[in-house]
């Protein structure tokens, strides 16, 4: 059998990211927000230094600051005063004498070297040094790590644990980020039961909508939850206009593929346009996008698995675009040896959840987490990566090398 026939009408993950990409324009909007307002927000303009850092020249060590024309192997320096940080040596210096610094204190004018105190030996009538100092030694300049005027983070920059204290070391008590996205989301599906409430004769919990707002209010989305939709052509109609009234991305879970009850595309194409619905990957084979009216649509399939794939491969990046993220990268691949054999029919692109760990050696390998039923949400748990089967390949025996995405901090926290 050639094994592509059967997936010449599915579009291939790079295609279909390809598409959705192209139709993804950066929401516009900014908003100045304080500095202790903006984790995880994304900003909007480069970010300069308003001061130089550091703001003054200062000590890199405790010990003794001097004049190089006044230290010779033989002399010994009465102690004129002392700097600490915080408190300046503002007082009269003579020549032929030094002053005490502390580590961070600001280096007084005309000190050319500062002397560690080890260097220093301590007499009754001043300090005698061992060492010959150079000039600016143990001095930390100005501006040094930043310059006033000097770019510190890009537009797109996402500000976290990294970059906040940064800014604030800049004195930056403001910045200019992208709004945040919002989002619209809802479950369809008559089985489904929301969490927390009895379960009926043939019906399953809602973990979709959980898993797909968990992943949301990681990347800093806010959030409408429109509940789970009924199999009824007109409350799903409804659902659909309201969250395109409402927000810039809408996603769905369920009903996307061609079952009697499966509304999603019919309703995408009647009330918008549908870009493209069937993917040659595994799991997640339907999944929907398009455009509504006054928002991007993404129909996410059924299956949990699926539907945590897909959002995590597809939405995933189009919401980093959308949101302004530039700086964004996607997952990094590896390749490494399995040491179980992974079961697989050729024809589409399988991402299977693996275990990486390393082994006696320190080498990296991965072994499956087992059953890779796109039912089976366990399988995430156990992971923490997938193992990348390419669309052409069959079965993989243990020890061959397979590729694999170690998951990112969307799936990971
Ligand atoms: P569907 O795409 O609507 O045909 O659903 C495919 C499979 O996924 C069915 O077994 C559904 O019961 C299941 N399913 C659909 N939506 C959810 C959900 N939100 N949470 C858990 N399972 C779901
Ligand atoms: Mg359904």
């Amino acid at each position: 059998m050639d094994c592509c026939s059967t997936s010449s009408s599915l579009l291939t993950l790079n295609q279909a990211l390809e598409k959705l990409l192209s139709q993804a324009v950066t929401v516009c909007q900014t908003e100045q927000i304080a500095l202790t307002q903006a984790a995880r927000r994304i900003t909007a303009q480069a970010i300069t230094s308003p001061i130089n850092v550091p703001p003054f020249a200062n000590s890199a060590m405790d010990g003794y600051a001097v004049r190089l024309s006044d230290v010779t192997a033989s002399a010994i320096l009465p102690i004129a005063g002392k700097a600490f940080a915080g408190q300046p040596f503002h007082g009269e210096w003579p020549v032929g004498t030094c002053l005490r610094i502390m580590t961070g204190a600001p280096v007084p004018a005309g000190a050319e070297a500062v002397i560690m105190q080890e260097q220093a030996e301590v007499l009754e009538n001043g300090i005698r040094f061992s060492t010959m100092p150079k000039a600016g030694q143990n001095i930390r300049l100005a501006g040094e790590d930043i310059r006033q005027g000097a770019e510190v983070l890009p537009a797109g920059a996402k500000l976290g644990v990294a970059e906040l204290p940064l800014l604030a070391s800049l004195g930056v008590a403001e910045v200019n980020v992208y709004r945040r996205l919002k989002v619209a989301l809802f479950s369809t599906g008559d089985e489904l039961q929301t969490i927390g409430q009895p379960l009926q004769d043939g019906q399953i919990y809602d973990t979709n909508r959980f898993a797909v707002r968990l992943m949301l209010e990681q990347m800093d989305c806010e959030v409408i939850d429109l509940g789970i939709i009924r199999d009824d052509e007109s409350a799903i109609r409804d659902a659909f206009a309201k969250a395109d009234s409402l927000a810039d991305v809408v996603i769905s879970s369920g009903g996307v593929s061609v079952g009697e009850a499966d509304y999603t595309k019919q309703i995408l194409d009647e009330l918008g346009q549908i870009s493209f619905w069937k993917l040659a990957i595994k799991p997640g084979k339907p999944f929907a996008f398009g455009k509504l009216s006054h928002s991007l649509f993404c129909g996410l399939p059924g299956n949990p698995v699926s539907a945590a794939l897909t959002f995590y491969q597809l939405v995933q990046p189009l919401l980093m675009k959308l949101n302004g993220y530039s700086q964004w990268q996607k997952p990094r691949q590896i390749k490494v040896k399995t040491t179980t054999p992974l079961k697989k029919t050729p024809g589409r692109l399988d991402f299977q959840r693996g275990i990486l760990s390393s082994n006696a050696q320190g080498e990296l390998e991965v072994k499956t987490t087992g059953h890779q039923g796109s039912h089976v949400f366990s399988s995430f748990s156990q992971a923490n990566c997938f193992i990348v089967l390419e669309q052409e390949r069959g079965s993989v025996a243990a020890g061959e090398w397979v590729t694999v995405e170690p998951f990112n901090a969307l799936l990971e926290s």
